[in-house]
This record gives structure tokens, C-alpha cells and sequence, in this order.
């Protein structure tokens, strides 16, 4: 019988014969307990000696430790020293060398001891390689010793026996490290995932600074387009103008208001001998879009804080109407000034009338609604979509903050102020009984007329005069502008069955501008 101790005094392993223990005397491999027993060393390690040592297995020879510390099915309870006061710290430290596990040497065990003795230094060096490698990238020393174990598991038919003790401090140690590992790929785990989410941000962060940019690009924009000022009042600034203000798209969804301004523009800033009168005799400021935010959106009649601007003229926030506030405070300016502001003009589109036609104002003086008919008169005999008799003049409570109510009792007597209205879908021109589908282009055409209408105004009134036209006649006849004219009658409205239903519907309706 041999017996797998272990000295407490220097917490050695040693594998001997059962007959060392002193008073021990074991019938079966069980037959120990955890008491501190009194063994008598080998001559290999104390000669003699006898020291206190645990039990902590028996077997009928040494090659069965070894077999089942390979199969693990030898369990050492864990080191009772730590208890008793001795440190198992040095395990690891310089002495642990002596801690190799050595076969005692037996009289009737045929083995070489040499060659055992051999065979276990050179396992426990390696896993002691193995523990150190572990920590050390790149060292091949692990592949090298398990060529030699293979080797030297071919010269000798002993396996190595694992001294427990320390094979649990490298399992333990091994563990500590693993765990050490798994704590690091955690904490690297997170930091990823932070400095993924600080990206995401920076990739906002950046692309809200490129939509301020935007945005910044555009209202410079828009006030440039809120500038735009037609006219050569800079090249000629002793001759006395006329100032003409004209808005549009303060509804957002009527987007035909447009398409007539574009035609008003692109007449104006063209080359044609009227084009040309008009800029020398008269100032344009056209506002294309006085619900930018609106229109943006898609919004139909609001801006973007749920405001119909064409009901708060009277009284504009800086703050909630901007676009409105300012374009007031221009007109009120331009009301001031010597020039004369002559004509507001605010460009709708009607989703429920036929054609192109206007609201004015209801003055007391007769003189003065006399007057305000002539413009609408004029462009009427122009445009073979613009109706007269669609043409109405009201004081309605509920249009009272319209621009061309408050503006009308604001300017003075001499001004005019009209709400531009066209219709969404057609026209019926005078003598005809079929509509005509409005188009972008007849929508600019019409823009174009009401540019034009103007020089007749200013002829008919003697600001401009007749003799000091340039204009060829071939060109003074307009007829190039208004192609398509069918009859316009003599200017005091059309009264075709078309218009004569339209006007009916006009009783019925107040009008949505
Ligand atoms: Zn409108």
C-alpha cells in the first residue's frame, strides 16, 4: 500500500509507503481521515525524518496516483495549511522548485527512479512554462515542450504525475486570468458601443449643422427675394416714379399666384420696349413669397405656426408672422416716402370661380370707386381670362385683416390696392362657351398682362407720355402678349352666359383670399 501525503511543514507532496505513516496500519484505500498524521520521510527528502503530514489518498502502487490524477478521480481536498497557519504563496515564488513531487524510491518497485523523477520534472516545468507563456505573446515555448513531452512519453512507458497543489494554483491562477480577460472584453465591449453611439451623434451633430447652414443659405435668400426691387430709380433719380407693390403666396397652396408673378417678373426684367418704359417711369418691389415657411411645409393656407398671414395685417408679430411683419413695415415706409406708393397688388388663386379677376375696396367718395375700376378695366381689356364681372368690391368684417383691406384704409386716397384672384382650374374666354384648362403658361401669360397694364394705366392717367413713347407701334398694339384673345368688348366687363354663372356664384360665395 503507498500513500500520497502531503507535509505541512514545508507543503510538499510525496507519494510513499503506506508503512511511513507511523501507527497506521490501513485495511482498504479509504481508510484515512483529515487528522495529521506523523510520517517518516524518505531518504529522498529528510531521510528519515519523521514530520506531520496529511493523508491525502492510498493506492496499491505509485502508477495508480498517477492515473488518477489523470483521470482526476483523486480528490485532494484543498490545502488545510492556509488554516494551520503556512503559506502556500511560494508556490510561485523562488523555492518552488522543491515542490516538485518525487516518487519514492522502493525497494521492490522495478522503475527506474531517475528516469520517473525525470518525466514529472519535466510537467511540472512546463505547466510552470505554461502559466508564464500564457502571459507572454508570441513564445512558441508551449509547442516546443509538448514535442518533448511526446517525446519522452515515447522513451519510457511512466506517465507524469501533476503535483495537485500546484496544478490547482495554475488551474486557479489560470481562472483569475480568464475571468480578468472576460472583465476586459466587457469593459472593451463597452467602449465600443460608446464611441459608436458618440459617432452616430458627431454624423448628427453634422448633418444638423449642414441643415442650419441650409437653412441660413436659404433665408439669405429669401430675403434677397424680399429685396428685389425692379426699377431704375438708382440710373435716373431726378425723374419722378411710381411705386408699385405686388405680393404672392401669402396662401401657401395657391401656388397659380406663382406662376403669375413669374410672368410679371420675367416681363419686367425682359427687353421689351414696354418692359423698358415701365422700369424707366415706374418702381417695382415684388414680394414672390410671403409664406415661405408655409410653402416649404406644403401647407394650403397657414405658415409654419398655423397662422393664415392674410388675417393678421392689421396687427403682425415679429415673432409669429416675420415674413408678414416685415413686408408691412416696407409697405409702411414705401407709404412714406416721396415717391408715392401707388398699387398694392396681392396674388391669390380661387379654387371655386372661373378666370382672373379682382377685389377691391368700397370707398364713400364715388369719385374714388371710379377711379379703382380703371386697373381692373384695363387688364380686362388685356387678358382674355381676366373677368371684370367676376370683379368685386367689398368691406366684408371678415377680410379686415386682408392686405388689401388694411393697406386700402392705410395708404392714402391716391392708392390702390387690389387682391389679385385666379382661378385653380379654367377660364372662359368672352364669346366662347367652353372652359379653357389653366395651364402654367396662360397662368404666366396673365402675369405678363397685368405688367403690362400698367403702362396703359400710366398712358391713360398722362404719367407717361404718348409722345415720348419709344415703343414701335407694331409693339404698342400688345397684341404679341395677349395671343388668343377672342373680343374683349369695351372694357366695362363681359357679360357672355359664362360670366353671367359666374357672377351668380360670386353672390353666393364671399370669396376665400
Ligand atoms: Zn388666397
Amino acid at each position: 500500500m503507498y500513500a500520497f501525503v502531503r507535509f505541512l511543514e514545508d507543503d510538499m507532496c510525496y507519494a510513499l509507503p503506506a508503512s511511513n505513516v507511523k501507527d497506521f496500519r490501513p485495511l482498504h484505500k479509504t481508510d484515512f481521515d483529515n487528522q495529521v498524521y506523523l510520517v517518516l520521510r524518505t531518504e529522498e527528502n529528510g531521510a528519515g525524518q519523521p514530520g506531520k503530514a496529511q493523508i491525502l489518498a492510498l493506492a496499491d502502487n505509485i502508477d495508480e496516483f498517477e492515473h488518477n490524477i489523470m483521470q482526476k478521480k483523486m480528490k485532494i481536498p484543498k490545502m488545510s495549511t492556509r488554516n494551520m497557519g503556512y503559506s502556500v504563496e511560494n508556490h510561485f515564488g523562488e523555492e518552488r522548485l522543491p515542490l516538485r513531487h518525487k516518487k519514492a524510491q522502493t525497494q521492490d518497485h522495478g522503475r527506474p527512479t531517475a528516469n520517473s523523477s525525470k518525466s514529472l520534472a519535466a510537467v511540472v516545468a512546463r505547466l510552470e512554462r505554461n502559466a508564464v507563456s500564457s502571459c507572454i505573446e508570441g513564445e512558441d515555448d508551449l509547442e516546443e515542450d509538448r514535442l518533448a513531452e511526446l517525446e519522452e512519453g515515447d522513451s519510457g512507458p511512466e506517465k507524469e504525475v501533476v503535483p495537485r497543489v500546484l496544478y490547482e494554483e495554475l488551474v486557479h491562477s489560470y481562472r483569475q486570468q480568464e475571468e480578468e480577460v472576460r472583465r476586459l472584453q466587457q469593459e472593451l465591449e463597452r467602449t465600443r458601443r460608446q464611441l459608436v453611439q458618440q459617432a452616430k451623434k458627431l454624423k448628427e451633430y453634422g448633418s444638423l449643422l449642414t441643415e442650419v447652414k441650409e437653412l441660413r443659405d436659404f433665408n439669405r435668400r429669401l430675403q434677397d427675394v424680399l429685396l428685389m426691387r425692379l426699377g431704375s430709380a438708382q440710373q435716373n433719380p431726378e425723374k419722378v416714379k411710381k411705386l408699385v407693390v405686388l405680393t404672392a403666396r401669402v396662401h401657401p397652396g395657391e401656388s397659380p399666384a406663382s406662376f403669375i408673378c413669374q410672368g410679371v417678373i420675367d416681363f419686367l426684367v425682359s427687353q421689351h420696349p414696354v418692359a423698358q418704359t415701365l422700369r424707366d417711369h415706374v418702381i417695382f418691389k415684388i414680394v414672390p413669397m410671403l409664406n415661405p415657411d408655409g410653402v416649404y411645409l406644403g401647407n394650403y393656407r397657414c405658415s409654419l405656426m398655423g397662422f393664415d398671414l392674410n388675417r393678421h395685417w392689421q396687427e403682425p408679430s415679429p415673432w409669429a408672422h416675420p415674413t408678414l411683419h416685415a413686408v408691412k413695415q416696407l409697405i409702411v415706409q414705401l407709404s412714406q416716402d416721396p415717391v408715392g406708393l401707388e398699387f398694392y397688388i396681392d396674388v391669390h388663386a380661387h379654387s371655386t370661380m372661373m378666370n382672373g379677376f379682382m377685389y377691391g375696396n368700397v370707398f364713400e367718395e364715388e369719385e374714388r370707386v371710379q377711379r379703382q375700376a380703371v386697373f381692373p378695366r384695363l387688364l380686362c381689356h388685356n387678358a382674355p381670362d381676366f373677368s371684370f364681372s367676376n370683379t368685386s368690391f367689398n368691406r366684408d368684417v371678415v377680410k379686415a385683416g386682408t392686405g388689401r383691406r388694411f393697406l386700402g384704409g392705410l395708404l392714402d386716397d391716391t392708392s390702390y390696392c387690389y387682391t389679385l384672384e385666379v382661378s385653380f382650374y379654367s377660364y372662359m374666354a368672352a364669346g366662347s362657351t367652353s372652359p379653357v384648362p389653366y395651364t402654367e403658361d396662360t397662368y404666366m401669360k396673365l402675369g405678363r398682362n397685368v405688367a403690362r397694364t400698367f403702362l396703359d394705366y400710366y398712358r391713360h392717367n398722362n404719367f407717361i407720355d404718348d409722345n415720348k413713347l419709344q415703343i414701335p407701334n407694331h409693339i404698342n398694339s400688345m397684341e404679341v402678349l395677349s395671343q388668343g384673345r377672342q373680343g374683349n368688348g369695351n372694357g366695362n366687363g363681359r357679360t357672355s352666359g359664362s360670366e353671367r354663372g359666374a357672377e351668380r356664384k360670386n353672390q353666393s360665395i364671399t370669396g376665400e383670399y
